[in-house]
């Protein structure tokens, strides 16, 4: 069964966070716990927001802040399937709701190429953190070879119209990229 409120009280959380202009680390530290919560029970997000597509992962939009300070997005990881190195500009959270999640941190090098950090597998539950500041390039992909994966993550800003980059990892080479989102429309809240 499919409890939207769930998510509505998040949604609630966040907002009244970001009321009060907290500083990146703030932000981190306080929502941690609450998007541990919200993926501790997988109960709650409504199918249409589930479904994996056969050739590349899906990003649904959740929520979308009106003023653009956060945004609200479901993962859908099919077997095999993964994002392109990548950078975000803005903070962000990931929690694991379904599956499990690989992810792989990186570093520029003096000649400008990047540099692979070690794998970190994502289990059900976990909440990781990327961001201008703590490190903001990455690439995620699922950590199932046969099941989907779904990830609930929340950004500082609107990221699926944000204008950020993928990256060569052998040259460094950046290429702008504006992700949008897999769906028309969104969750009623108020369900
Ligand atoms: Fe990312």
């Amino acid at each position: 069964m499919s409890d939207i409120s769930r998510l509505r009280n998040f949604v609630a959380d966040v907002t009244r966070l970001i009321e009060t202009g907290p500083k990146e680390a703030e932000v981190v530290a306080q929502l941690t716990p609450k998007l541990k919560d919200l993926v501790a029970i997988d109960d709650w997000l409504p199918d249409s927001f589930a479904v994996a597509d056969g050739k590349a992962y899906r990003q649904y939009l959740l929520y979308a802040d009106p003023l653009d300070r956060f945004s609200i997005v479901s993962f859908v990881w099919g077997p095999g399937q993964g994002t392109p190195i990548h950078d975000h500009r803005v903070w962000g959270l990931v929690g694991v709701l379904r599956g499990e999640e690989r992810s792989v941190s990186y570093d520029r090098n003096a000649d400008g190429s990047l540099r692979a950090g070690p794998a970190t597998r994502l289990q059900k539950g976990t909440v990781a953190a990327v961001s201008p500041d703590i490190g903001d390039i990455h690439a995620i992909s699922n950590g199932l070879p046969e099941q989907s994966s779904i990830s609930i993550h929340v950004y500082g800003g609107n990221i699926g119209r944000i204008r950020r980059a993928t990256f060569d990892e052998a040259t460094g080479a950046e290429r702008e990229f504006i992700s949008g989102y897999s769906n028309r429309t969104v969750p009623n809240l108020w369900a």
